[in-house]
């Protein structure tokens, strides 16, 4: 006996009845990012392990414990891409796109990581993500921002998101500010867990980001980095926070928020929900100038985030108010030698005629029952019925699936007039 083979634990499949979902919601996001006028990039999802490395820093959950990591055949060490800011990145500097140049991207597509399966949480998942590149001032920060709070809006979830906003201010700010956040977690040595323990050598900044419950407490009692920032951060974040309230948009200021990466600077910012338990942000991102250089660009400035896909649907679904669209508006039943030779033809002339419409013609025989069994469960409107009578007589005749109408026999000019007339009401 043989096993079936399944998919991979945390990788899954979306199935066609999941899909409409996923077109709406990517429809409605590729409509914002053009109205803000970005542009598309595509990536490969494998590259040299040293890139995220490098970028996204040795001690990182990420490049700790979560890559998909394996020597290609001729020994070159590739990881799945984790996230697509690094490859984004460099793609850009290997093609020579940041010289001068001030660029707005988005790229869409899977992410990899070894963490543990549960809801909102998968080893293959989908992310939008944003990056900018060549511009300083917060403007684009809230610009960013401003872009997904029109998201929300456009997918009916705008009331169940929150925008939570830091400044991890600079390098040189972060370095003073470690050494009083170890003070004090040393001071409180039995309140750490191991994970917290470790990282109070590598990554004390990460502690504040623990998701440990017991460690709550301490954590809201550490010093502020918010204290230790200079003039030029705090002037950043008071532009930043003086452009959303002009707009409008509400934040809070969060400054436990450091986000896991290593590479970020002054503004970092999440879209958290209370509505999809302890998986709740749906969006993160902030500024990375710093790692332009750090993969061997000229100095630079760069700022961007992405978006879970899976965590976005869920919450699209929890508000109920995704479009049922029909996925067969006729479908057309053939009977006979004669109607399914012309059948096919005249499908091809009503798809010419009348643009837009959704016809799917029955395929592999079966009796007038049978197809007409076919056509309801499939959802259709319509029913296009051709025996080889009608088609003797250049005639079909059109029956509601959905209505007591019942039917009607149309010459084929008819038909399609009703049909043009059938897709204008919709
Ligand atoms: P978390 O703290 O939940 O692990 P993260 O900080 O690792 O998130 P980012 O690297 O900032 O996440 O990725 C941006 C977004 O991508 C997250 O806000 C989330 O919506 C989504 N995301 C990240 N990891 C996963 C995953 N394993 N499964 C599904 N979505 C994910
Ligand atoms: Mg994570």
């Amino acid at each position: 006996m043989t096993n079936n083979i399944q998919a991979i634990r945390g990788m899954h499949d979306v199935l066609p009845e999941q899909t409409p979902l996923w077109q709406y919601a990517e429809h409605k996001l590729r409509e914002v990012l053009s109205v803000y006028g970005y542009s598309e990039i595509r990536l490969p999802v494998l590259e040299k392990t040293e890139l995220f490395k490098r970028s996204i820093g040795e001690v990182t959950d990420i490049v700790e414990k979560e890559m998909y990591t394996f020597d290609d055949r001729n020994g070159d060490s590739l990881t799945l891409r984790p996230e697509g800011t690094a490859g984004c990145l460099r793609a850009c500097l290997e093609h020579g796109l940041l010289h001068n140049q001030v660029h707005r991207l988005w790229y869409y597509g899977p992410m990899y990581r070894h963490e543990r399966p549960q809801k909102g949480r998968y080893r293959q998942f989908i992310q939008l993500g944003v990056e900018t590149y060549g511009m300083s001032g917060p403007d684009i920060d809230a610009e960013l921002i401003l872009i997904m709070d029109r998201l929300w809006k456009k997918l009916g979830i705008r009331d169940k998101v929150r925008l939570q906003i830091n400044s991890l201010g600079t390098i040189a700010e972060r370095q003073v500010y470690r050494v009083v956040l170890v003070n004090y977690f040393k001071a409180h040595l039995d309140e750490l867990d191991e994970d917290s323990l470790r990282r109070l050598e590598t990554n004390p900044l990460r502690i504040l980001d623990t998701k440990n419950p017991a460690m709550q407490q301490l954590v809201e009692n550490a010093p502020e980095l918010m204290a230790h920032l200079g003039e030029e951060s705090l002037a950043h974040f008071n532009g930043l926070t003086a452009i959303l309230d002009s707009l409008g948009v509400s934040y809070e200021i969060t400054t436990r928020l450091v986000r896991g990466l290593d590479y970020y600077s002054k503004t970092v910012f999440e879209w958290v929900t209370d509505e999809l338990g302890s998986q709740g942000t749906i969006c993160a991102g902030g500024r990375y100038d710093s790692l332009i250089e750090q993969l061997g660009g000229k100095p630079n400035f760069a700022v961007g985030f992405a978006m879970g896909m899976e965590r976005l649907l869920a919450l699209v679904e929890l508000a109920g108010n995704v479009p049922l669209e029909r996925s067969i508006d006729v479908y057309m039943i053939r009977v006979g030698e004669l109607a399914e030779k012309e059948g096919l033809r005249l499908a091809e002339k009503i798809r010419n005629e009348v643009p837009g419409l959704k016809l799917q013609v029955n395929c592999g025989g079966g009796s007038f029952k049978s197809q007409f069994k076919k056509a309801d469960k499939i959802g259709a409107e319509y029913a296009i019925i051709l025996g080889d009578d009608e088609v003797s007589r250049k005639e079909l005749a059109i029956k509601s699936l959905r209505s007591e109408q019942g039917q009607k026999t149309f010459n084929q000019e008819q038909a399609i007039a009703f049909l043009q007339e059938f897709l204008v009401k919709m």
